[in-house]
């Protein structure tokens, strides 16, 4: 994915700045035991508190879309 990302930014740099801005989008997760927003790393769905989340509120379109890469 990285890869293609290149690609594309070496074609057209004008969406340099768009590609980049998608590429770091964080995935965020909803945690009920704190009930607040906490951002994942590392593909580890787990809150600060260590309560384990996959209520994604943000980014599983990214998500999606790298599982569909790897199909
Ligand atoms: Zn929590």
């Amino acid at each position: 994915m990285q890869n293609a990302f290149e690609m594309v930014l070496e074609d057209q740099p004008i969406y340099n700045k768009a590609s980049l801005h998608v590429d770091v989008l964080p995935v965020l997760i909803h945690c009920d035991e704190c009930n607040k927003d906490v951002e994942v790393h590392h593909h580890k769905f787990i809150c600060s508190c260590g309560k384990p989340s996959r209520n994604i509120i943000q980014g599983e379109e990214l998500l999606t879309s790298k599982v569909e890469f790897e199909d």
